[in-house]
């Protein structure tokens, strides 16, 4: 095959594999060599939107990702600072002819692209982005009058109808001449400043990462529909720092779901497969909001809810954080985040409830909480999953829907295995214990550690609902 380029760059990001990797493939197609690089940011000690954990994560991925580029004999080159600069280093260091990436989902990342882009211009080297961390992006899925959709359902079935894009092969085979040029050491939690996170956290790399898909499609996915609300076990996928890292990709996590749908006659199987798939949705829905309205970073989606007076109160914010509410299925939740960089679904959306509903703390805080903890914190999921909980975003549950995290208890945990899981102190409390608020009066105290409840959620509650409407009367 004709080869375009002698020498092109790929500028890896949020896309850490050899396989059914867009931009590479299309590099290891049209060039006789592949520069590999990855550019470590140069931000040092704590950071709004980052922490330890997730930080540990990406340098074991960029580990395990550096060595397979070693094996298709290859060398990852790491460097350190602006992306632009350093990108405009190595064209020069190099000679390459072009930059090949795949593209980010969030403003901040586009911002970049832009720079990049003026900057090829201006030294006449071609600077190409790829479709990549989604299956559709932006301008893919949209209403009739061409507008974004503010609502998930007919997004998801607009989305669905779509043909999707295939797998591409791995790249197994990379040239690299270049072996003189300087590089830095693979990053560490240390590189950024970070202290060690302490977390339990996933096996990082491509590798692993398959491992798990294939374990999800076999254990998890087939019974998707019925255990995807039970916090603890295997019953999600927990493919989300993977899709985060792309050491795993959406097209192919896509299709093989679909292929494992099409082979089996029974309808629950279907039913599991189908919805996974809507989650997959879900996804790429918050992304295309990022996109189109890049202010929900600052604001409340909906634009009624700006300017709401949210409690500011740090004492009640970290007991939140150090799991103290006196709640034990929060503080369950926010257990198992500060220890593992992960948390269920669920229990994210009665964390952030709780905070939001019960605390009335500013659904900003919680959100940057989360993405300095969560391994799989990605900004336009987090953004929609706490405007959602807030009841302020797209598709939001209504301001008045205020989940009680008793009754999410009694439905999702009712032997109080989770909660028992990551609260040693109620190890050995009674199940009704844990399932109730205790009666009016009396002392809620399983063992002496463990706190009485922060406060009383039914009172929070009518609280919370004249909060919202003070503030709608008063517009
Ligand atoms: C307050 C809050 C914050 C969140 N923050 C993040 C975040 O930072 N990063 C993140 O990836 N997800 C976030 N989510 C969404 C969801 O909780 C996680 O994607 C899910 O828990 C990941 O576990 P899993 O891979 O086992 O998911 P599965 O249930 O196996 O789902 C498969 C995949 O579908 C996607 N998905 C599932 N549910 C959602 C959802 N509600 N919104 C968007 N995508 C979804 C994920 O990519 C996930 O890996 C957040 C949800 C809430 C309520």
């Amino acid at each position: 095959m004709s080869k375009n380029y002698a020498r092109v760059i790929h500028w890896f990001r949020r896309d850490l594999r050899l396989t059914d990797n867009t931009a590479l493939h299309a590099a290891s197609q049209a060039a006789g060599e592949v520069v590999p690089v990855y550019v470590v940011s140069s931000w040092k000690g704590l950071h709004a939107w980052t922490g330890p954990a997730r930080q540990e994560f990406l340098a074991g991925c960029l580990d395990s990702l550096e060595k397979n580029i070693a094996t298709a004999g290859g060398r990852l080159i790491f460097r350190r600072g602006g992306a632009v600069e350093e990108l405009e280093r190595l064209i020069r260091e190099t000679g390459a002819e072009a930059i090949f990436y795949n593209k980010d989902p969030d403003p901040f990342g586009q911002k970049v692209e832009a720079d990049l882009e003026a900057r090829g211009r201006a030294l006449g080297v071609e600077v190409r982005g790829f479709k990549d961390v989604v299956l559709h992006e932006r301008d893919e899925v949209l209403t009739g009058a061409a507008k974004p959709y503010r609502v998930f359902t007919p997004y998801r079935r607009n989305w669905e109808s779509l043909p999707k894009p295939p797998v591409l092969p791995a790249v197994t085979h990379l040239v690299s001449t270049v072996d003189h040029l300087p590089s830095e050491p693979c990053p560490s939690s240390a590189t950024w400043g970070l202290p060690a996170s302490g977390c339990i956290l996933p096996e990082a790399g491509e590798r692993a990462a398959r491992q798990r898909m294939k374990q999800a499609l076999s254990h998890v996915i087939p019974h998707y529909a019925e255990t995807r609300n039970t916090p603890l076990g295997s019953t999600t996928s927990r493919l989300s720092p993977d899709l985060r890292m792309g050491t795993l990709s959406v097209r192919e996590l896509y299709h093989r779901v679909v292929a494992l749908m099409a082979e089996t006659d029974h309808a629950a199987i279907r039913k599991s497969c189908q919805t996974y798939v809507s989650e997959l949705a879900w996804r790429e829905f918050y992304m295309q909001l990022l996109w189109h309205f890049p202010e929900v970073l600052e604001h409340e989606f909906d634009a009624q809810w700006r300017g709401l007076p949210w409690n500011y109160d740090d004492e009640a914010l970290q007991r939140w954080k150090d799991g103290l509410t006196g709640f034990p299925i929060v503080d369950a939740g926010m257990r198992e985040l500060r220890e593992t960089g992960q948390m269920h679904n669920r229990v994210r959306m009665i964390t952030a409830m709780f905070l939001t509903k019960d605390l009335r703390i500013d659904w900003r805080l919680g959100e940057q909480y989360f993405m300095q903890s969560l391994i799989d914190g990605e900004i336009a999921s987090n953004n929609g999953g706490w405007q959602w909980s807030a009841g302020t975003g797209a598709d939001a549950a209504p301001y008045f829907r205020i989940q009680n995290p008793w009754s999410q208890t009694k439905s999702y945990d009712p032997k109080g295995d989770y909660i028992r899981r990551w609260v040693p102190e109620l190890k050995n409390a009674p199940t009704a214990m844990l399932l109730e608020p205790p009666a009016s009066g009396s002392l809620f105290k399983p063992n002496r550690e463990y706190p009485e409840p922060m406060v009383n959620h039914a009172g929070e509650r009518e609280r919370t609902l004249e909060f919202f409407k003070r503030h709608r009367a008063a517009r």
